[in-house]
């Protein structure tokens, strides 16, 4: 049964058109079945009626022109209750609805069972029979079993443009198409999206034309032969240690490799117009599928040959082809299966104007980076035709998080006005650079920034930073290949204490683990969330720890402006640990004769344990910084680079306002420092609540910065406490943000964060 849902799945998801996936499905599943009719209705999102969309045992001619509406016969049944409907006799029941053309009169017994994906009903998947009998419990659960496997399936094709309404024209589908994602930078950006991808990783590469066949057939004769060799010489390397037999793999590869007819059709593929890589994907890929779909286990096996040498070539190809840099030669909306920090750091940042996740979400650290760099983004659009969007022009709509392709010049001028406003906006905060973050009524807020890049400090300190709250030392160590030496570091770090200095610069330890990973200092972990991250891996390697921060240390000479911050602390023991650690590495420094001060030292404050015990390590350390994108992740559970639980994930979440709150009454009498630095605190609407709440310290992306500013500078902070006193007693976060929301309308600021000209929702 396994066996038979992962083939069926497989060859769906491999379908290239929803006609074609839905046509399998009513095949396969009939067959399986052993049922006289297998049909599927989609709803239609424009009529909310079923559309019966393929049929196997109903006439033919039906799919496509009979519908239901959604109150009416069985199907209706099935989406309303959106449960499973079983009949012996459908006909004797009183829902029945006969649909003329169909031929189903001969048909007595019916099971329905609906199609639902992320909580929506898609449509029903029917089987019948003519003998009058009930479809029993097994066939019943494996009718269920095989709609929940799909329901994601048939849900990305709809998306990818197959069909957005089932009934509407295909010409107006083309334009306009709306794909969601979650915000990941606000700001709208209008461009033609360029595909970036990783280095040999078939899947993601994308369809592209070329004008030169030629050199594009030679480049690949050349990566084959490339191939041809490496694989000879593994097999002699390797020749002593395994037998003839097991040598016997890698004469299967140069077999396929030989086999004229991948090549050639690889061949033919660039001749009709396609770039090598796309074609070889092509090629490799149907391949793979039939494979795939071979009941014997040693064919599906070959499967995994052929996407291994596929990707070989690839990389032999990629050597070839133009680097990074020069595929940006004009500024374009940078588009990525997922796309990484390091891969931004690569990418020339006047070429981007703006950035497409389709994985990841608002908290993954690419959006944290493009909001530091003000590039608007929209993550996690898991249903986006990315492959297809080389070249193709675009509207990135970072306020909603939503994608447009192929845009309409009405669709055109409506963002350019929001872009235009944006300019606007961008002048009048201008203004602000030099005015303090001061409430009405005289309160001082300290706004600080978090940076990683060097390129940031301008940024921040033309936008009137008054600090750093938080330096992602990682991003200097993601975009190289190796750890970078004690004397590098002082240099990276040097910038930055030299850029603000006299004003603080909190310079974090190293924080890697969960998404952050190096690409030289791989971490394999089943739950990386919650395994060796941040501190964790620090500690257990004191040569990465110790030359980090005599490297921070060193680097403060003469400038005393150096704070050091601690990352992912769970227990009060890693922070003795590190502290023990800090002294001794002052003490070298300061022996070696560089006029250094002992840096002030704080812990972040990210995970639950971490809030109870806030007394405790306030105590140790000089300041705490609440680090409010993990703190969410960790309080509520929900994956912060998970789009599928985006929705769940929010710091205006009750919870995470009582940790906040409960944060600042554990430490008001311990005389530290009280900041938070995670993205919450460049949100303006949540800016206000902390300001309430006693946080003296927020630490956000330069572009937040004046937004913030604008806000506090408009309000008294007898209205912010106001308004805390009044989302305090809201039962969940959706209630917080619309309170908020309608709080900030009524005091006349929400006008300063956004273009009055929404964006299309
Ligand atoms: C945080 O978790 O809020 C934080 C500031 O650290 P990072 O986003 O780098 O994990
Ligand atoms: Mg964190």
């Amino acid at each position: 049964m396994l066996g038979l849902l992962r083939q069926i799945t497989q060859e769906v998801t491999d379908a290239q058109s929803l006609p074609a996936a839905l046509d399998i499905i009513v095949r396969r599943v009939r067959r399986a079945m052993r049922t006289e009719v297998c049909s599927i209705y989609l709803v239609d999102n424009l009529t909310s009626e079923y559309v019966l969309m393929a049929t196997r045992g109903l006439h033919s001619t039906a799919a496509g022109s009979v519908s239901l509406k959604e109150d009416e016969g069985l199907v209706g049944l099935v989406g309303r209750r959106a449960e499973p409907v079983n009949l012996e006799n459908a006909q004797a029941h009183p829902s029945y609805c006969y649909l003329e053309g169909t031929g189903e009169e001969r048909f007595r017994s019916f099971l329905g069972v609906p199609i639902i994906h992320h909580r929506q009903i898609l449509g029903v998947l029917v089987v019948q029979h003519e003998e009058q009998r009930r479809f029993d419990e097994g066939e019943e659960a494996f009718l269920i079993t095989l709609s929940a496997q799909l329901a994601g399936v048939i849900a990305h094709a709809e998306a990818t443009g197959a069909i957005n309404s089932i009934s509407a024209d295909q010409e107006k589908m083309a334009a306009d198409v709306r794909y969601k994602g979650v915000p990941g930078s606000s700001g709208v950006a209008i461009g033609r999206g360029v595909v970036v991808f990783p280095p040999a990783d078939l899947n993601v590469i994308p369809d592209r034309t070329t004008d030169t066949p030629e050199t594009e057939i030679s480049d690949f004769y050349q990566a084959l032969e490339a191939v041809r060799t490496d694989i000879r010489l593994a097999s002699d390397r390797i020749s002593e240690h395994v037998s003839e037999d097991e040598k016997g793999l890698f004469d299967v590869y140069l077999k396929i490799l030989d086999d004229d007819s991948i090549a050639g059709e690889i061949v033919r593929k660039i001749n009709d117009g396609q770039w090598a890589q796309g074609a070889l994907r092509q090629v490799i890929q149907a391949h793979v599928k039939q494979f795939n779909a071979m009941d014997d286990s040693y064919l599906r096996e070959r499967a995994t040959d052929l996407r291994d040498l596929g990707c070989r070539i690839l990389s032999h190809l990629q050597e070839k082809g133009p680097k990074i840099k020069e595929r940006f030669s004009e500024p374009s909306i940078i588009i990525g299966e997922e796309l990484t920090a390091s891969m931004l750091g690569e990418i020339p940042i006047h070429n981007i104007k703006g950035l497409v996740s389709v994985k990841g979400s608002g908290n993954s650290h690419v959006a944290i980076l493009a909001r530091a760099m003000g590039i608007p983004t929209v993550m996690g659009v898991l249903d986006l035709p990315y492959a297809q969007l080389d070249k193709v022009e675009l509207i990135l709509d970072g306020y909603l998080g939503q994608v447009f392709t192929y845009p309409s010049d009405n669709l055109k001028e409506n963002f350019q006005q929001v872009v235009n406003e944006e300019r606007q906006l961008e002048k009048q905060y201008e203004t602000l650079k030099d005015l303090p973050c001061e409430t009405k009524d005289g309160h001082r807020l300290n706004l600080y920034v978090n940076t990683g890049l060097s390129a940031d400090i301008g940024r921040s300190l033309d936008r009137g930073a008054e600090g750093i709250g938080l330096y992602r030392t990682e991003v200097p160590f993601m975009v190289r290949d190796r750890f970078p030496t004690e004397a590098e570091q002082v240099q990276i770090y040097r910038l930055q204490l030299e850029g603000f200095a006299p004003a603080p610069v909190t310079v974090r330890t190293l924080d890697i683990g969960g998404d952050k990973a190096l690409p030289y200092f791989p971490i394999e972990e089943a739950n990386p969330f919650l395994g060796w991250r941040g501190i964790r891996v620090t500690l257990d390697h004191l040569e990465i720890f110790m030359a980090q921060i005599r490297a921070m240390i060193k680097a403060s000479a003469d400038l005393h402006n150096l704070k050091i911050m601690l990352p992912m602390i769970s227990n009060a023991a890693e922070v003795e640990e590190a502290l023990a650690l800090i002294r001794r590495a002052f003490a070298e420094v300061k022996e070696e004769g560089y006029n250094v001060k002992m840096p002030r030292v704080g812990v972040m404050i990210e995970v639950p344990a971490a809030v109870y015990q806030a007394k405790e390590l306030a105590s140790l350390v000089d300041f705490l910084s609440v680090g409010s994108n993990d703190l969410t992740q960790y309080l509520l559970a929900v994956d912060r680079n998970n789009p599928r639980v985006a929705s769940l994930y929010s710091s205006h979440h009750p919870a995470v306002l009582r940790a906040l709150y409960s944060i600042v009454d554990q430490v008001r009498d311990e005389g530290v420092g009280l900041s938070v630095c995670g993205e919450m605190a460049g949100d303006p609407m949540s800016a206000i609540l902390l300001m309430a709440m006693g946080y003296d310290v927020l630490s956000m992306s330069a572009t937040s910065l004046p937004k913030v500013k604008a806000v506090i500078r408009n309000i008294t902070m007898a209205q912010a406490q106001d308004m805390l006193s009044e989302v305090m007693e809201l039962p969940h976060a959706e209630a917080v943000t619309q309170t908020m929301t309608r709080l900030m309308r009524e005091a006349n600021v929400e006008r300063l964060i956004r273009p009055s000209k929404t964006t299309i929702e």
